[in-house]
């Protein structure tokens, strides 16, 4: 029997590979269900290809053209929307994965319930385990769930422990690109525009990582991210550039072994992985040819130019509500920098501005969390420097 698949986010970015894997495996992963944004077009061509029972959309229209749709072409397949749409799909459609790609917030409350139900979750949407840390951590250790990352650092991570022993780790190493900003003056990044930001030099992203990887948040948001994943201390996590986007990430042993994984910049890989963990399938990926990549470079952080790899220390080092504020406080910003409100530096003054003002609570519930969530979002998106 295939693993059956439940995709969060089905026409985004790591949506699209994900379905491009499934595709390529049919006798070993098949889709039960899809959850998207507002594109019904594309979600009514991903229905044709792989007919999942259920799907669910945000806007009510796209639900009523989708039910059109498929009713003239006969499809059986169910369209759901309404508030907790998504959520209902994880809760009752049979599945045995659920890959968690949805961006933002927004992809929270279905997350943690697949987590609560004790399913395997594939987990790119990182935001809502930097909102929850310890309550989802938690939730998953409490119902038996699975939490296998998607992030290509988390899985580089994932897959290099499986060398030693947690107790035999020493540090884990994050590598980022560094971003399309790595070698601008601070001076020239205060003049950046949203269409300056977006050309990252070796991933294809969704628009609001793309920024966030700019701005390095997105590795702040990894360094929280792989605390709660792996259960080590923030001053054990550190950062490394290297800008070809090789080695994933690392892992050294405490006898000085440094283990890595590595492969082409392919999302393909990481969510393959996750999906059909813990096997290792073919697959057609471009391979890596060590002759043509010649040499790998790697370089320190500049703190300095990119505030948000200390803040993003900082709230790995709290816990508590700072992830939420933290997370909340950046995807308002980066709504207000897209829509050309605030310049390019002005994101990560408001993300520490507002972690700074929110008022902290080591020990938060979901509500409180939530809470947090939407003060730090309200803040940010009525203070518009510009
Ligand atoms: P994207 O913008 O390309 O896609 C987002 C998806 O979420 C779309 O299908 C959209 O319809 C859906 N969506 C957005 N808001 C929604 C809502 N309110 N309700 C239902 N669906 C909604 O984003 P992406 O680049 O694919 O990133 C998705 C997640 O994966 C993010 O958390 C990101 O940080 C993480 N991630 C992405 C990459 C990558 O290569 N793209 C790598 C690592 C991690
Ligand atoms: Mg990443």
């Amino acid at each position: 029997m295939p693993k059956r698949v439940i995709i969060l986010g089905s026409t985004g970015s790591i949506g699209v590979s994900a379905l491009d894997v499934i595709r390529s495996l049919p006798d070993e992963l098949s889709v039960v269900g899809l959850a998207a944004g507002q594109r019904w077009e594309s979600l009514a061509e991903q229905i044709i290809q792989h007919k999942p029972r259920v799907v669910t959309v945000s806007d009510d229209s796209g639900a009523t053209q989708l039910r059109k749709f498929l009713k003239d072409r006969n499809l059986a397949t169910e369209v759901w929307t309404g508030p907790d749409a998504i959520e209902r799909l994880v809760d009752t459609v049979e599945c045995d994965l659920v890959l968690s790609a949805i961006v933002g917030i927004a992809g929270l409350p279905a997350t943690l319930t697949a987590v609560r139900k004790g399913l395997a979750v594939g987990l790119a949407n990182k935001e809502s385990l930097v909102v929850t840390g310890s309550l989802m951590v938690e939730a998953a250790r409490k119902s038996g769930g699975t939490l296998i990352p998607v992030d290509s650092e988390h899985s580089a991570i994932f897959q290099s422990l499986h060398a030693g022993r947690h107790d035999e780790i020493e540090r884990l190493f994050l590598t980022a690109s560094g971003g399309p900003f790595r070698t601008w003056t601070a001076e020239r990044m205060r003049g950046a525009t949203a269409q300056d930001a977006m050309r990252h030099p070796t991933w294809s992203m969704g628009p609001k990582i793309t920024i966030d990887s700019a701005t390095m948040m997105n590795k702040a948001l990894e360094i929280i991210e792989a605390k709660w994943l792996f259960s080590v201390d923030p001053d054990r996590i550190e950062v490394v550039i290297h800008p070809e986007s090789i080695i994933h990430s690392m892992v050294a042993f405490r006898d000085g072994s440094v283990v890595a994984q590595m492969g082409r910049p392919d999302m393909r890989t990481p969510i393959q992985y996750a999906m059909t963990y813990p096997r290792r399938l073919g697959s057609q990926c471009e391979r890596l040819d060590f002759s043509k990549l010649g040499r790998m470079h790697f370089e320190p952080p500049d703190v300095e130019r990119f505030p948000a790899l200390r803040l993003g220390r900082q709230v790995a080092e709290m816990g508590g509500t700072a992830g939420a504020a933290f997370n909340a406080a950046n995807e308002a910003a980066v709504d207000l920098f897209r829509a050309g409100k605030i310049g390019f530096l002005d994101i990560a003054a408001l993300v520490e501005n507002a972690l700074a003002r929110h008022s902290y609570d080591p020990h938060p519930d979901l509500n409180t969390l939530m809470a947090v969530d939407r003060r730090a979002r309200n803040e940010v998106s009525q203070c518009c420097p510009v």
